[in-house]
């Protein structure tokens, strides 16, 4: 999550939690710390190791890697005898599809595991942006294969229990179901997932809770709290959050930002992040995410019984019912996934410049904004290409940040003069 817009579909977000890279953030407001892309421009000793690095960054490559593993899943018939075995240990088949589940989590993560120990250990370190030991990284991805190795069944069951049923309509019951649960994961996922992998605890110094808490006052948002994650633990990256609804509302902040920012910088951070509970992004994001995952599984309706008349009966599986189908539907989920990463981009963009005006209004800290965009630009590239920010930037550039506190600073007229 991050803007986490990788999850377009159940079978993405099914995928993702079997992609235990990094640690993911389900909640929207995940601000500041997306961890793509990763090129910087300052602080690099090795010019070719960033070069290659921002290249990595490609979505291109991570669809390249899962479209491999769905076809090798599929023409080694591997999905089909994970299948068969399932059967064979019972005649259940909500189990069956459970184990299903089970036997396609644990393959993907082992044929991802050096991808993703390059992209989350070694260049993480290269960049020197990890806090991490091999150990704990390592202790982290098998955490997150376990946290889908829970989930992940009884999504099967569900899912594949719905496909049996209906045989026509089951890409509109999907689409229900994948709402739900994209609902659900993000709703659960600060109480249950994230306390996993990190510790939340009061922040008690008065000198940057207060001021916290009153820009929160002052927003109307309903805290009496503010909390502090040891992210300092995976990562140097700076970030905060606020999640939840109502009563549940979190504000939270990571280690780091306490670290390394002064409080004008905080204090601005929180404004933005504030800013995205405040203008209901959480909101908005599940909205068009419903309407991502209703066209994907449209699309997997007129696509899926297509292929499998040709393929199959060579790749062992026999209808939208059978699991053994699932790298294929995985296949048209990451493809419809990464032809729409300029659109799913661009939306993201669009509500953290949201976000960014509505914390220069609150926070009223353009100098400060200007500094964060800077320290961010360690691990991002600050002035990109027009085209690249449209196509690859989930948030606005460092050049387009800072231009936008000048021009806020430029054009706001203090409170007593403007009357
Ligand atoms: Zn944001």
């Amino acid at each position: 999550m991050i803007l986490r817009f990788a999850c377009f579909s159940v079978a993405l977000v099914v995928s993702s939690l079997a992609l235990p890279a990094q640690q993911t953030s389900p909640t929207t407001a995940n601000a500041l710390a997306s961890p793509t892309p990763v090129a910087t421009p300052a602080g690099i000793t090795d010019p070719k190791a960033a070069t290659r690095a921002w290249l990595d960054t490609m979505p291109a490559n991570e669809k390249t890697r899962s479209d491999a593993i769905a076809l090798l899943l599929l023409t080694t018939k591997l999905s089909a005898r994970i299948r068969d075995l399932a059967a064979a240990l019972t005649s259940f088949r909500p189990i069956q599809a459970g184990i299903c589940a089970i036997g396609f989590a644990i393959i993907i993560w082992a044929l991802n595991l050096p991808l993703n120990c390059y992209e989350g250990f070694v260049r993480e370190h290269q960049y020197g942006m990890s806090n991490q030991t091999f150990g704990a990284w390592f202790g982290e991805s098998l955490k997150a294969l376990t946290v889908a190795l829970i989930i992940l069944p009884v999504v099967f069951a569900v899912l594949y229990s719905i496909f049996r049923v209906a045989e026509r309509t089951w890409w509109i019951w999907g689409t229900i179901v994948g709402i739900v649960l994209t609902t659900a994961l993000t709703m659960a996922g600060p109480v249950f997932i994230e306390p996993v992998f990190n510790k939340y605890t009061p922040l008690t110094d008065p000198k940057i809770r207060d001021p916290i808490l009153a820009l929160a006052r002052a927003n109307e948002i309903p805290v009496q709290q503010v909390f502090v994650v040891d992210q300092s633990r995976q990562t140097k990256r700076v970030s905060a959050n606020v999640s939840g609804l109502g009563g549940t509302t979190r504000i939270a902040l990571n280690d780091n930002l306490l670290n390394q920012c002064t409080l004008p910088e905080i204090r601005e951070v929180m404004a933005h992040e504030m800013g995205h509970y405040v203008l209901n992004h959480g909101a908005k994001i599940t909205m068009s995410l419903a309407i991502f995952i209703f066209v994907g599984f449209a699309l997997a309706a007129a696509i899926f019984n297509r292929v499998l008349r040709k393929r199959g009966p060579s790749w062992g599986v026999n209808g939208i019912a059978d699991p053994a189908g699932f790298p294929l539907l995985m296949l048209i989920f990451a493809t419809y996934g990464f032809l729409l990463t300029p659109i799913a981009n661009t939306m993201s963009r669009t509500i953290e410049r949201e976000a960014d005006i509505f914390g220069l209004n609150a926070a009223r800290e353009p100098d400060a904004t200007a500094m964060v965009a800077l320290k961010l630009g360690k691990y991002r590239k600050m002035e990109p290409t027009l085209l690249e920010e449209f196509i690859f930037f989930d948030h606005p550039s460092g050049r387009s940040r800072i231009r936008m506190a000048m021009d806020w600073k430029a054009a706001h007229l203090p409170c007593d003069e403007a009357r």
